[in-house]
């Protein structure tokens, strides 16, 4: 069985900890590796690793750095579909999904190789007679990200990129069920020229993540995954002292108006909602209709049919397996209860088989109306194939759908109504709005994050937050007094005011 290591310190290791997790490929259900989980003694040796090269990556030229992150850059354009593969192999998605989630995260390195610019501090000459005033801001040391299972390249490159530019050290906890692509990157930082420890990999569970969170020299967390475990993390790491940022889960909402263009409504919320198995933090879960709500059932309804379902390397399939068997059990058991509770089931996933892929973890696009606020597949966060269709009167009542809901992390509105778009886009408390964009993830330059349950702390990630999150500001005040000079010797009692 191929064992897939950590990499501390410049190399694959497998760790002192004896434990290992199972990583299954989702289209065929065989188990093909298995990942080492670190212990205790492999979180210290991890830390320790980052600890020692911070203090000549943290003083390497602004240039010296830039220069790493540009061969990471081509590095990592070269070997896409090498990470692509072992992304598709371990979660499920389609190939070119995971294409484009490595060029997503790209984008992220190539905004981080910026760096020199994105560190400039400001200056301001004579803030008083004879005094100056400059500021500029430092890595804090060693930083951790912990990341989900569902974007196994992407959410990892949405932190440590801006982190290592910044001159910080990191350690990567992925996923466990899909650890691979990790490893991948780990490598490319190496030929790139990276300084060993700068960038590390600890593989694990729950007792990897709480050892980063009680050690005293990890300066900072950034979490993405589910919103129980994020308000743990956030929790947790703030007690310690620790800066943190932890994005959690996502319900999004698609307002659809009646004077929307139905066609392209429909075509773009199946492929929001059914996109990499409905397993995206941005996927669009719930259709808010207005008045249009048994067409645009029918319409969506009928694409999601005629979806091609298979595994994720034949070129032919729009949408592969979920992750794991659990996790097809519970999204067949959410759209149980949708039924249960009185929705209508008009395409259903439940029970679907792949020829050829007979013991995979699929479940078919599912299309559930007459869903209400009240109903479990409204109100849990599905992370599955499934579009529910609610219904309101009018674009204030489903603004405030929306905002009663828990998570605020995307939200969408299909229009051609500037004002009813005007009036969506400021009156929802979400953190990121599409106006007949489905998904709209931010690009690198820009920050992402939710609001409420979908984000804990003050920073979003990626984009200038990220920059803020991964450094700390100092503010000099300084003045070079000649001694032949009057101020030289003017010291004063009262609090000091500019003269
Ligand atoms: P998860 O919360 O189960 O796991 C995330 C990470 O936390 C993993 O590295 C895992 O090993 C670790 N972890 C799991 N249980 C833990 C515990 N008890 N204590 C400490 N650490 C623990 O999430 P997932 O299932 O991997 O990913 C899916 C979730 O992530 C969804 O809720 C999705 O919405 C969310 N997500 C959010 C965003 C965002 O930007 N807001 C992006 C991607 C995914």
């Amino acid at each position: 069985m191929k064992v897939i290591d950590h990499w501390i310190g410049g190399k694959a290791t497998s760790g002192s900890d004896e434990r290992r997790g199972a990583v299954w490929n989702p289209a065929t259900g065989q188990q093909q590796a298995e990942v080492v989980l670190a212990g205790r003694q492999d979180v210290d040796a991890a830390v320790a690793a980052a600890r020692d090269a911070f203090p000549g990556w943290s003083q390497a030229s602004l240039s010296a750095r830039t220069r790493v992150l540009f061969a990471f850059r081509e590095l990592v354009n070269a070997n896409i579909e090498r990470i692509a593969e072992a992304i598709t192999d371990e979660h499920g998605k389609v190939l070119s999904d995971a294409r484009g989630e490595v060029q997503r995260g790209l984008e992220v390195v190539e905004f981080a190789c910026g760096i020199p610019q994105l560190l400039k501090g400001d200056f301001s000459a004579q803030i008083s007679t004879g005094v100056d005033l400059h500021s500029f801001r430092e890595p804090l040391g060693v930083c951790a990200g912990i990341t989900p299972f569902n974007f196994p390249a992407m959410v990892p490159m949405w932190m440590f990129p801006v982190a290592i530019a910044c001159g910080n050290t990191f350690i990567l906890k992925p996923s466990e069920r899909d650890p691979s692509a990790s490893l991948i990157l780990a490598e490319l930082w190496a030929e790139a020229g990276l300084p060993d420890g700068v960038f590390n990999v600890l593989q694990g569970d729950k007792e990897a993540v709480d050892g980063l969170l009680e050690h005293p020299d990890v300066a900072a967390i950034s979490f993405v995954g589910s919103t129980p475990i994020a308000r743990y993390i956030h929790g947790r790491a703030s007690q310690a002292g620790k800066r943190v940022q932890a994005l959690g889960g996502a319900k999004n909402h698609a307002i659809v108006m009646p004077d929307a263009d139905l066609d392209y409504a429909s075509d773009h919320l199946v492929a929001a909602a059914f996109g990499s198995a409905g397993e995206r933090c941005m996927a669009i879960s719930a259709a808010v209709a207005i008045g249009v709500g048994s067409e645009l059932v029918d319409r969506v309804s009928q694409k999601a049919l005629a979806m091609k379902v298979g595994s994720g390397r034949e070129t032919a399939s729009q949408m592969g397996p979920v992750v794991t068997a659990q996790a097809r059990d519970r999204i067949i058991g959410l759209i149980d209860s949708g039924e249960r509770q009185g929705a209508q089931i008009h395409v259903d996933g439940r029970g679907i088989t792949v020829p050829g892929y007979e013991q995979g973890y699929f479940v078919g696009p599912t299309v559930i109306d007459a869903v209400t606020p009240q109903m479990d597949v409204y109100r849990e966060e599905i992370f599955g194939p499934v579009l529910s269709v609610v219904r309101t009167d009018d674009v204030d009542a489903a603004i405030d759908l929306i905002n009663a809901n828990p998570y605020g992390n995307g939200t969408t509105i299909f229009t051609s109504s500037g004002e009813a778009a005007r009036r969506f886009q400021r009156g929802v408390h979400v953190g990121m709005i599409g106006i007949n964009v489905p998904v709209p993830v931010p690009m690198a330059y820009y920050s992402f994050g939710g609001w409420k349950d979908s984000l804990f702390g003050e920073h979003h990630i990626h984009g200038p937050e990220g920059v803020s999150f991964y450094t700390r500001g100092k503010v000099i005040t300084s003045r070079w007094p000649h001694v032949d000079h009057a101020e030289h010797q003017a010291a004063h009692f009262n609090f000091p005011t500019a003269r």
